[in-house]
């Protein structure tokens, strides 16, 4: 490696992507960087495999996944240490995360077939005499390009989906994560050793673009809003759909019948969780002037107690060090208050927990996605009030309401994909509910339901049953048969409600 090597910064050399500790610099492992022509070539392989993987159906398909499932618990332990090792994370943050990927990788195996598996649908007036049909098929490949912040996580909820409907994967991880990502397929390939359904390939973000413009039939993109819109602009050249799972500023609001403590416990965990490099992280709360006081001192008692290098990692990607910086230092110098942590906060790979009080609204800490360990906490009138703020963003992912009498209707009108009502970030722990942003946190759905619908196309098909009785479909209906229709429709429709 050379000399001038930062600890956690990816290197490429002789065709090789070298991966290291954050915290450490100590190698995690290297990969073989793919070039277009390998991307192209792994593409072209999974194409053929998805024909395989296809022709065992749903209880074929059903049955390795759930041993691929069974695999992850297995080896939950080795896999969080390698988390921990490549990106440097706490290894009980790892611990969870796999948790989180094993729940979605089951529930997808278990449900594709109910969900997109061929049904009939009633009949309707204008072709009665024709039964629906409705199934849903898969694209064929599916890419999916991964961030490095949940590098277990974040991509096994797309790669799921995506098997789990039929399609084969070609997945490029992180450069930050790559070893993680590669141990994913290695141990598919041990379940799945036939052919090759779920691949890596690896590098920088333009082996991404090349993924992008490989042919592949859907692209599942997470990672921020910037790469975001990059991925689509690649995929528009061919029509390719894609699913944006973007950034976020999820906001926490905390309304006058909260009980303070429990909304500090997740607000601190919710912010602080993975030191802050969470898509879905707590970065902002409001809370109601009638618990404010007591709540922030409940929050700043609690974010006092975690320490750098135990329960707080290091900052994956070392240049969102000077982001992190940025943002205290715009909240300190526009007249926010450091009530822990602050200017000083932000060592190396380390920034130590900091909660920042009367932050205006347009500091960067306020608009900017932070992904560190830092909350700022906004004193407002009343939940309206809070929800007015917590909206005001282009960013809208998840987010969280402590609250008795109203916390699921003041859930409801927050604009976010996700809300968590007396708890944090607990919806990611449901594999039958749906993941996804809205605004600049991206569009489409992971996970549940309409995440097994994301990695297929609806496919109708009619069938007659009988002769038309009023053929509407054809030259040789009469004028008596389309007055007997307008009849019918007058019958069934026509009445106003
Ligand atoms: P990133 O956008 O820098 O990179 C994500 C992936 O895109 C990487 O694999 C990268 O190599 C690849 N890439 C880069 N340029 C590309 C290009 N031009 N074409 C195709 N691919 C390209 O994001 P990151 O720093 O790895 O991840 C952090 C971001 O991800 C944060 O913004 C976080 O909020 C977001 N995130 C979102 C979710 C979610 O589900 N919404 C989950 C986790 C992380």
């Amino acid at each position: 490696m050379t000399a001038t090597h930062v600890p956690g910064q990816p290197v490429l050399e002789d065709g090789q992507l070298i991966s290291t500790n954050p915290a450490t610099g100590e190698e995690a492992g290297r990969v073989k960087v793919a070039d277009t022509d390998a991307v192209n070539a792994a593409v072209e392989q999974a194409r053929a495999a998805a024909v395989w993987w296809q022709g065992l159906g749903w209880d074929g398909r059903k049955t390795r996944l759930l041993r691929w499932r069974s695999l992850l618990v297995e080896r939950i332990q080795e896999l969080a240490e390698l988390a921990h090792r490549e990106s440097g994370k706490p290894v009980t943050d790892g611990v969870m995360e796999v948790a989180a990927a094993v729940e979605h990788l089951d529930w997808a195996a278990r449900n594709a077939k109910r969900v997109l598996g061929p049904r009939r649908v009633r009949t309707r007036l204008l072709v009665a005499e024709h039964s629906g049909h409705l199934e849903y098929q898969p694209f064929g490949v599916v890419g999916v390009i991964g961030p490095w912040n949940y590098p277990i996580f974040t991509p096994v909820g797309p790669i799921s989906g995506a098997l789990a409907a039929g399609n084969a994967v070609v997945f490029k991880p992180s450069e930050y994560t790559p070893v993680v990502g590669q141990w994913l397929a290695d141990t598919f390939a041990e379940i799945v050793p036939e052919h090759p359904v779920l691949q890596v390939v690896h590098g920088l973000g333009d082996v991404g673009g090349a993924l992008c413009r490989s042919g592949v039939g859907k692209v599942a993109f997470t990672g921020s809003t910037a790469t975001g819109k990059k991925v689509m602009a690649a995929c528009a050249e061919n029509l390719v759909p894609v699913v944006i799972e973007a950034g976020g500023k999820d906001a926490l609001i905390v309304d006058e019948d909260a009980d303070v403590a429990a909304a500090a416990e997740a607000a601190v965990w919710g912010a602080m969780t993975n030191a802050g490099q969470t898509c879905i992280g707590i970065e902002r709360v409001y809370a109601v002037e009638p618990v404010y006081d007591r709540f922030v001192e409940a929050v700043v008692e609690k974010a006092g107690k975690l320490r750098t290098g135990e329960e707080i990692g290091p900052i994956t990607m070392p240049r969102q060090l000077d982001i992190i910086r940025d943002h205290i230092e715009d909240a300190l110098a526009k007249g926010g208050r450091a009530v822990l942590g602050g200017a000083e906060a932000v060592q190396a790979p380390y920034v130590a927990p900091t909660v920042l009080v009367d932050v205006p609204a347009d500091s960067s800490e306020i608009r900017e996605e932070t992904f560190g360990p830092t909350l700022t906490i906004t004193k407002v009138r009343d939940a309206d009030d809070a929800v007015t703020r917590a909206n005001d963003t282009p960013y809208g992912l998840g987010g969280a309401v402590f609250g008795k009498r109203d916390g699921i209707r003041i859930a409801r009108r927050l604009r976010a994909g996700m809300v968590a009502v007396n708890g944090t970030l607990t919806f990611v722990g449901m594999g039958n509910l749906p993941f996804g942003g809205v605004g600049e946190s991206g569009f489409g759905r992971i996970h549940g339901e309409d995440g097994l619908r994301e990695f297929a196309r609806a496919k109708a098909i009619t069938v007659r049953r009988a002769k038309s009785l009023l053929p509407a479909m054809t030259f040789e209906r009469t004028p008596a048969q389309v007055n007997q229709i307008v009849k019918a429709l007058r019958l069934l429709y026509g009445r106003k409600p």
